[in-house]
């Protein structure tokens, strides 16, 4: 069955002392974490500090992105090979800010995505529409061709993905979307999967908050969230963790 999924992207927040010290306030906390998976992402650099302190602990490490090759002459890309050395469980792909910031097309994720789940790490893949396509009341369509061009072709196993519906409009802005707007969208991403939706995990972001966790995730089809701006204050973070393990008690 599909498991709630609560991820934290750091995006570019973060280096090791801060790592550190968020990993000691947030190990404070009595977080029991029976439920759900729970993964924080980090700055590439941080991982390996990132690691080392959850060591002990029911939260994975994750990176908010890595290449489509395992090496070569790519300056500057991260191999998915290294990621799984460093004993890192989860990678984000396809983030609307690596798509609009650094040109991220639906093939490269695709193509992320088949080396990735060959490496055996779990992965997020990231979708959502712009305020300018919801306007013109195309956010289906856009979400269903980011959708099927990224899994096009690949054999996956249910349990080993999670969608991430994040409309960009809604992303570190403040905005959220409307519950009843969201679970709509998750719906169809859900039908899309076909046979495998019920298995996957559905997660919602776009400024999730401690205010707003609780009726996004009692949502039927919202199996979690990515969250940026929330995740870099544990005591924010460890919030959003309680309020998914008490939905789900
Ligand atoms: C994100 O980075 O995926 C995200 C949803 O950010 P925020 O929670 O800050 O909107």
């Amino acid at each position: 069955m599909r498991r709630f999924l609560i991820g934290g992207n750091w995006k570019l927040n973060k280096g090791i002392i801060e790592t550190s010290e968020f990993a000691t306030y947030l190990l404070k906390k009595d977080l029991n974490i029976n439920n759900i998976d729970v993964f924080i992402a980090p700055p590439f650099t941080s991982i390996p500090k990132a690691l080392e302190v959850f060591a002990n602990s029911t939260i994975s490490i994750g990176a908010q992105n890595m290449f489509w090759e395992e090496k070569g002459a790519y300056t500057g890309e991260i191999s998915p090979l290294f990621l799984k050395e460093l004993g890192v469980d989860w990678v984000v792909i396809g983030h609307s800010e690596r798509r609009v910031v650094f040109g991220e097309t639906d093939e490269w994720v695709r193509k992320k995505l088949e080396i990735a789940l060959r490496f055996g790490l779990r992965v997020v893949i990231c979708i959502g529409e712009t305020e300018r396509q919801r306007e013109e009341g195309r956010e289906k369509e856009v979400v269903e061709k980011q959708l099927k061009k990224a899994i096009e072709g690949i054999e996956f196993d249910p349990e080993s993905i999670s969608i991430a519906y994040e409309p960009i409009w809604a992303i570190g802005t403040g905005k959220t979307a409307q519950p009843d707007d969201a679970e709509e969208m998750h719906r169809v991403i859900r039908e899309l999967l076909g046979k495998k939706g019920d298995k996957v995990s559905i997660i919602y972001g776009g400024s999730v908050k401690v205010q707003n966790a609780e009726e996004l995730l009692r949502q039927e089809n919202i199996d979690g969230a990515l969250i940026g701006g929330a995740s870099l204050d544990p005591e924010s973070f460890s919030k959003i963790i309680k309020i998914a393990e008490g939905i789900l008690c």
